[in-house]
């Protein structure tokens, strides 16, 4: 595959494979509350410390960041503690402010990477400069828009860029802030091999409990990072508290991770994967010729309704058919989330059909 991107080896991703922690509170409150967690986060494995500057919030009369007076708190924290420093820029003004104050790492917030004006002008602003800009996905799922963030920063000469991955808006109910959506991060590993992807659990969760089960996931995708928000005192944060931890309780779940080896290193273990890989080999070759035979079907049932005259989609009988195979599913043991989505596409699929033979 060609390289879309052409980018330097950051030596902040180490050869060693162990995941690269970044943290830090959401907002830097106060220079106490500042140096007391950066104290506290200095003794575990965190490389990185990032705290909220200016803050996008979604509503006002909340919280929006102390802005450039904090920034000598941050310059401090690298002094003191040998942490490299992360801060999020929304515009020029804010990314000359934070080289001001030799913030080792530029980041971009989500709400940034949706805007192409926006990040250009960050683009153009950076040009020249030999600094690592980690950029976060947009708000919405779409992969486009967070490649084309990596090419405008990698037009203008920045080649040690990383990916967060902080999950996406989703209308409705779900045990997240923000949809994993994993099979984005993980085509954009397919599109771009060699650029890192650290996720942040912090910004998916929302909230303290899903924190380990979402950076066992990373992990297990052998994604090369993690950003999970902290705090000294997370009750008393002013902005993200239900999210955050204290520097011992982040010590506690990097701990508990486990790190498979994403090599296969011996031939036992190379035999064994074989065995499944030759059975799911087969299973595949199986649904293909399953769905062919589904979608001959329906290119009969549309030479039929075009010579009974009857329209091609009929609502109830697709109510019915959904219905009956998330039934059908269920009792199977599979996700009702994943049966509406192979149905849809199916149908969908099917409908494309009997348009052409119809038409
Ligand atoms: C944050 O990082 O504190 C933040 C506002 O996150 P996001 O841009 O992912 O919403
Ligand atoms: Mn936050």
């Amino acid at each position: 595959m060609q390289n879309i991107l052409d980018l330097k080896r950051n030596d902040l991703f180490g050869k060693d494979k162990k995941p690269l922690i970044i943290s830090g509170p959401c907002s830097a409150e106060s220079e106490a509350q500042v140096i007391e967690t950066a104290r506290q986060l200095a003794v575990s494995n965190v490389k990185i410390f990032r705290a909220g500057i200016w803050k996008p919030r979604t509503r006002p009369d909340t919280f929006e960041g102390l802005g450039s007076a904090a920034l000598p708190w941050i310059r401090r924290v690298k002094e003191e503690t040998g942490m490299l420093t992360a801060i999020e820029v929304a515009n020029v003004w804010h990314l000359k402010e934070a080289l001001k104050y030799e913030v080792d790492i530029i980041w971009i917030g989500a709400r940034t990477t949706a805007n192409p004006f926006a990040v250009q002008e960050l683009a153009d602003g950076l040009r020249g400069l030999d600094i690592p800009v980690f950029i976060k996905n947009p708000i919405n799922p779409e992969i486009e828009l967070w490649i084309g963030a990596f090419e405008r920063l990698n037009k203008a000469g920045i080649k040690k860029l990383a990916a967060i991955h902080r999950g996406f808006s989703y209308y409705g109910h779900s045990p997240y802030r923000n949809m994993p959506q994993w099979e984005i991060p993980i085509e954009l590993k397919r599109r771009i091999p060699e650029l890192p992807i650290i996720t942040d659990p912090s910004h998916i969760c929302g909230s303290r409990d899903l924190l380990f089960s979402i950076s066992q996931t990373a992990m297990d995708l052998d994604f090369d990072g993690l950003f999970i928000e902290s705090h000294y005192d997370p009750d008393s944060a002013l902005s993200d508290k239900d999210q955050q931890i204290t520097p011992d309780e982040l010590r506690s779940l990097l701990a508990g991770l486990v790190h498979r080896k994403s090599e296969v290193d011996n031939t036992r273990q190379l035999e064994g994967l074989n065995e499944y890989r030759r059975q799911i080999d087969h299973w595949d070759s199986e649904l293909l010729r399953v769905l062919k035979n589904r979608m001959s079907v329906s290119e009969e049932i549309g030479r039929y309704k075009k010579k009974e005259n009857i329209t091609i989609l009929q609502t109830s009988r697709w109510s019915e058919i959904l219905e009956d195979r998330l039934a059908k599913a269920k009792q199977l043991g599979m996700s009702d989330q994943f049966i509406i989505q192979i149905f849809k596409q199916i149908h969908q699929e099917s409908i494309s059909f009997q348009n052409k033979v119809m038409n």
